[in-house]
């Protein structure tokens, strides 16, 4: 059989650890001997990152901006202990973090479903997307104690070298105060990026503050979402027969464990670092995760949503075997290769990473599986296999799908 081929490059991002050694496999089991691979290849291995002073992870992300559609692999984000397990120049900051900044994206994590692995939540039919706000808020605060017999003001000093002032507290006791802040910029940004996704995957769009109570505050998201939402893709959503709509976010939680599912849930930043743990513990595995950061411009890069899960690569170097789940950063792989084929109007790679998401999930509802997911499973005849044997596994039913 001919191999696929690819009209434009895909930029592919190495990486580290277990999920390196996964990524190897998956390229040389279920890749290759299909497709014949295009891609603009950039190793984010700590140890290249650190030869090129970090270069490396500012070139693939400006690849990423040239060619729309990156893969990456999970990378170290360096801390003392790696400093000297790497020898590393400098503490390197987190790729993820620079490419987020360079491409200013929102990152949308949805759930892999398969039977036997059930949610916490009985009505939780299809996966909840979450996209959280990267930007501002609470983690980019500045916060005080305060005396008692102390008076907290808000104060602004404008273009003009005006004061604006506006009381916080007068404090009898003592206390604390926060200040915080978002722009409109990225609020902008963040909404245009999920209006654009939900097209993209056409689902609705679920967003929710707190507008009734932080009535400046959280209602500036709200307006910015609305009026985006009006003037660019009211009609747009109409076509695609999804909707856009707003709630409180409490009215929003009570909503989502009573839903469905099937739909992306925007998140200020705080809300989205908490809801995204619940939502990935209460469909099951952080493993069947995945990952994709969209920027407002349409540029997409797809990934696992978990580490390098150090612990096992360790009993790799020991020549141990593993069980480590590869289906977050297949799915990585499916996603990217379809997301080329569709930009470039080559329906065979879609068609492929269809079979091959396919072929995953038949395997392990056949009762094929790694540790992780063994443990989960409610299957009664489940298998736990190691690392190499599950993409063999895939393999032998992905054959059978490309006949
Ligand atoms: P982790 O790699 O996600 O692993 C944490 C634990 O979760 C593992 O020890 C393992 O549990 C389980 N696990 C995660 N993924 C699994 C998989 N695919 N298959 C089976 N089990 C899996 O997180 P970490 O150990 O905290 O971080 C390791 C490194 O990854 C760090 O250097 C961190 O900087 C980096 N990191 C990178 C990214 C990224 O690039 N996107 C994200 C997060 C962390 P058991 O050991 O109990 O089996
Ligand atoms: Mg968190």
């Amino acid at each position: 059989m001919a191999k696929i081929t690819m009209k434009t490059p895909l930029v592919e991002m190495d990486g580290d650890e277990m999920t390196r050694i996964i990524w190897k496999m998956i390229k040389d089991i279920l890749l290759t001997p299909y497709i014949d691979l295009n891609v603009d290849y950039y190793d984010l291995g700590l140890k290249h990152r650190n030869e090129t002073n970090d270069q490396v992870t500012f070139d693939s992300a400006e690849a990423t901006k040239k060619y729309g559609v990156a893969v990456k692999c999970a990378t170290i984000t360096p801390n003392a202990e790696r400093m000297t397990e790497y020898d590393l120049k400098e503490m390197w900051r987190s790729p993820n973090g620079t490419i987020r900044a360079i491409l200013d994206g929102t990152v949308f994590r949805t759930p892999i479903l398969v039977n036997g692995i059930t949610p916490f939540i009985p009505s939780w039919k299809k996966p909840i997307c979450i996209a959280r706000h990267a930007y501002g808020d609470v983690y980019k605060n500045s916060e005080m104690q305060v005396k008692g017999g102390s008076k907290a003001e808000l104060c602004v000093t404008n273009p003009d070298g005006k004061e604006e002032r506006k009381l916080i507290h007068d404090f009898k006791g003592d206390g604390v105060i926060q200040g915080m802040h978002n722009l409109d910029n990225s609020i902008e940004s963040f909404a245009r990026s999920c209006l654009n996704y939900a097209l993209d995957v056409k689902q609705d769009v679920w967003f929710a503050s707190k507008d009734t109570i932080s009535k400046i505050y959280d209602h500036r998201f709200k307006d910015i979402f609305n009026e985006i939402f009006e003037a660019e893709y009211k009609e747009k959503f109409a076509e695609a027969g999804i909707e856009y709509f707003y709630t409180l976010i409490d009215d929003a939680v009570a909503r989502v464990i009573r839903s469905e599912g099937g739909y992306i849930w925007a998140c200020k930043n705080y809300d989205g670092d908490v809801m995204s743990d619940m939502i990935a513990t209460a469909f099951g595995s952080l493993a069947m995760m995945t990952s994709v950061l969209v920027s407002p411009t349409g540029v997409y890069e797809y990934e696992a949503a978990h580490g390098t899960v150090q612990r096992h690569y360790y009993k790799h170097l020991k020549g141990e075997k593993t069980s480590t789940n590869s289906v977050a950063t297949l799915f990585a792989w499916t996603g990217a290769l379809r997301k080329r084929g569709e930009l470039d109007n080559t329906p065979d790679l879609c068609d492929f990473a269809d079979k091959l998401e396919r072929a995953t999930i038949q395997t392990i509802e056949d009762g094929v599986m790694t540790g992780d997911l063994e443990l989960l499973s409610t299957l009664p005849n489940k298998q736990k296999v190691d690392t190499e044997t599950f993409l063999v596994e895939i393999n032998k039913r992905l054959q059978k799908l490309m006949a």
